[in-house]
């Protein structure tokens, strides 16, 4: 289903991300005329997670407009979330622009102007639902451009018998050095840290630290990537420059949220480490009437702080106080 930019709108929500979905139904129930725009798929974000991730959350925790999620564990996989919010988006029939991205948002005599790739729309309010996936932190070394460097992971098979440094210590990191060392790659791992992080899975923290222990994966610990050549890569670790024969670099070192996008929109922000946004936490409201934050997105660069089972109720929240207005 699609919409037009005829009609003036009471919402627009930016991101089809589980918690933009949220807001949708949300809208929907409360008879409010919105739009979601999507840059990407639906669920953008979940569609790039690695092919055999399987979510930390049990599937009822990841439930939003009242569509039972139904999994074969009790820890859905990525395959059956994607199926779960086709359904959900589906079912409560959607208002959704998909592959149409949200250039510039505007607010003009009391109404957004919100331009995107395609069109343009003006409405009375406006979520940003943005998430975080879209921007890694860039290693910023040489050599990073190469294609042999990747910011995102999707299946172990490319790297079999194949000479892999995996940069990061948390837990994509983890996941992505300990599946592909399975799958036949020579694993070394680069880490900033003296240790694996202590945030990593309590079910996972012990198996790679024993796969380190026992030598099948190396590990350089206080030590950083420093250049990146075709078929080598200098390491720079408390002893000195190491460096290594090399195949593919998988850069695991997080993403963040779109700053840039969410300035130019209004949005303001804290002087703390994270970058926090400032908004309402009760409405959700940023410093600009009519402007709201949900989800991941409101964390700043404490990209941890929220998911989507603790950012689900941000729906109503904001749905409440547009229609309280
Ligand atoms: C490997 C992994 C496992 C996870 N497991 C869990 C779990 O078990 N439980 C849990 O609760 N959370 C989990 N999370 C976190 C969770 O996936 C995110 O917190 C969640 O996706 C946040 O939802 P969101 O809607 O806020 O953002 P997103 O899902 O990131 O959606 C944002 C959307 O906005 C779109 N967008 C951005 N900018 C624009 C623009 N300018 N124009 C148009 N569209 C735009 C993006 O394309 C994207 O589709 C996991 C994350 C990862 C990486």
């Amino acid at each position: 289903m699609s919409e037009t930019a005829d009609t003036p709108l009471d919402l627009i929500i930016i991101g089809a991300g589980p918690i933009g979905l949220a807001c949708g139904i949300e809208a929907k129930k409360a008879g409010l005329n919105y739009l979601i725009i999507e840059k990407g798929c639906l669920v953008h974000s979940l569609f790039r997670y690695p092919l055999n991730m399987t979510f930390f959350s049990t599937s009822e925790r990841l439930e939003i407009g009242g569509v039972p999620f139904i999994s074969h564990q009790p820890k859905p996989d990525r395959f059956e979330a994607l199926e779960y919010y086709r359904r959900v988006a589906d079912s409560w029939q959607l208002n959704i622009n998909l592959y149409e991205e949200v250039t510039e948002v505007k607010k003009i005599d009391g109404y957004f102007s919100v331009t995107t790739a395609k069109s343009g729309y003006t409405s009375s309010n406006v979520i940003l639902s943005l998430g975080f996936y879209d921007e890694p932190w860039w290693l910023n070394i040489p050599g990073e451009e190469l294609p042999k460097v990747r910011h995102y992971y999707t299946e172990p098979h490319p790297y079999f018998r194949q000479k892999l440094v995996v940069v990061g210590a948390a837990n994509s990191a983890v996941d992505v050095a300990l599946e592909t060392w399975r799958k036949g790659a020579e694993v070394t791992m680069v880490i900033r840290e003296p240790g694996i992080r202590d945030s990593v899975k309590y079910w996972v923290k012990p198996d790679i630290e024993n796969r380190i222990a026992e030598g099948s994966v190396t590990a350089y610990f206080n030590s950083s990537l420093k250049a990146i050549r075709e078929t080598e890569v200098d390491i720079e670790t408390p002893d000195g420059i190491v460096t290594i024969k090399n195949d593919f670099v998988l850069a695991m070192t997080g993403y963040q949220p779109p700053f840039r996008f969410m300035k130019q929109a209004g949005v303001t922000f804290q002087t703390d480490q994270y970058h926090t946004p400032v908004y309402n936490e009760t409405s959700m409201e940023t410093e600009v009437k009519g402007l709201y934050l949900a989800g991941v997105v409101c964390g700043g660069l404490k990209t941890n702080k929220w998911f989507i089972e603790n950012s689900r109720d941000h729906a109503g929240m904001i749905i409440r106080h547009i229609k309280s207005n």
